[in-house]
């Protein structure tokens, strides 16, 4: 029987390894088969306070697993397959074949950016195709650049984009916004973003980095080239949570519903970074977040006995 088992290996996860370890509860993280969520897909960290000169995403990770494993942790390759959240101890499959118990779980699983599911968009990620403007935009200087998506993430990533590009082009399969009215007229408002409505990206161009992008008219099939150096796919995020619908609540994008902190709607059941986050999604607040869990589940096993 585990004190505590966390599964997700990003930032929420290796924090609440950090402090339960520290805590001497031997947590149990589940690395899953993709170890260490989505920081390991991006390149330079430059905005994770403590690093002035920056740090390589997978560097970061591999350091805060080192930090947790020091204090502890025990790490399994494993995916969950399933969790039986009905009752306590609550019972976790591993790889379909195994099955083990815990007295709290700390979920961390993340949200995986929906990707646009081109051969060049898996090619380039990292390499001028992007999921995050918060975390690569800086990279982009005086560069124009093309966000794909309607939504108020995509307005939202454009416009904080124009703060380093020469031009940000969006590029959207309808002619009409998702977005809400207030983000729609900042980006229309904005001189440095333009639109183009009725396209889809056909393909990223360039070998090593982007250089460009093909697009299609949706209506008419006809299909240009548009120079860049950034794609930025905003056409949003599918939280991981498939396998707690109907245990957890969640609301209507299925992030897992919190409340004081990482509570959710089961008792012992923690939740931390973007699997229960659609607005910040950023590592910074994904590990503070995972503090949270931790002590969330520590405060939860004291007063359980
Ligand atoms: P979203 O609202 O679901 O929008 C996704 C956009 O991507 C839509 O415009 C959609 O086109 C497009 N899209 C989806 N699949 C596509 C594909 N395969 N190819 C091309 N385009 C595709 O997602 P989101 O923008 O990430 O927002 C998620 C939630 O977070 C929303 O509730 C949003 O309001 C909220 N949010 C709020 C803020 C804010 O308030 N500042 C910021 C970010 C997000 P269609 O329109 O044609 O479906």
């Amino acid at each position: 029987m585990h004190n505590v088992v966390i599964a997700g290996s990003g930032p929420a996860g290796l924090t609440a390894a950090i402090y339960t370890a520290r805590a001497n509860f031997a947590p149990l993280l589940l690395e899953g088969s993709q170890a260490g969520g989505q920081l390991t897909l991006t390149t330079d960290v430059e905005n994770y306070p403590g690093f002035p000169d920056g740090i390589m995403g997978p560097q970061l990770i591999q350091d805060m697993r080192a930090q947790a494993e020091r204090f502890g942790t025990i790490f399994r390759a494993v995916d969950m397959t399933g969790a039986d959240l009905h009752s306590r101890p609550f019972h976790l499959t591993l790889n379909d074949e195994e099955t083990i118990q815990t007295k709290t779980l700390i979920i961390a699983t993340g949200a995986t950016a929906n990707p646009l599911g081109l051969p060049s968009e898996a090619r380039l990620l990292g390499h001028g195709v992007s999921t995050c403007a918060t975390c690569d935009g800086f990279f982009f200087r005086g560069q124009p650049l093309i966000v794909v998506g309607g939504g108020d993430s995509a307005l939202e990533e454009a416009i904080f984009l124009t703060k380093f590009a020469s031009h940000v082009l969006i590029v959207h399969r309808r002619d009409t916004l998702r977005a809400s009215k207030i983000m729609q007229d900042r980006a229309m408002k904005n001189e440095k973003i333009s639109f183009q409505w009725n396209a889809v990206v056909d393909d990223i161009l360039g070998d090593e980095v982007v250089s460009g992008v093909r697009l299609r008219d949706v209506r008419t099939s006809e299909t240009k080239n548009v120079d860049c150096k950034g794609v930025f796919i905003a056409i949003g995020h599918t939280p991981n949570t498939a396998l707690f619908r109907g245990q957890l609540e969640l609301d209507s994008n299925g992030y897992i519903q919190t409340t004081h902190g990482t509570v959710t709607s089961v008792a012992g059941v923690f939740a931390s970074g973007d699997v229960q986050d659609p607005h910040y999604r950023q590592a910074i607040t994904a590990a503070g977040s995972g503090c949270m869990a931790a002590l969330d589940a520590e405060r939860f096993l004291e007063n359980a006995g």
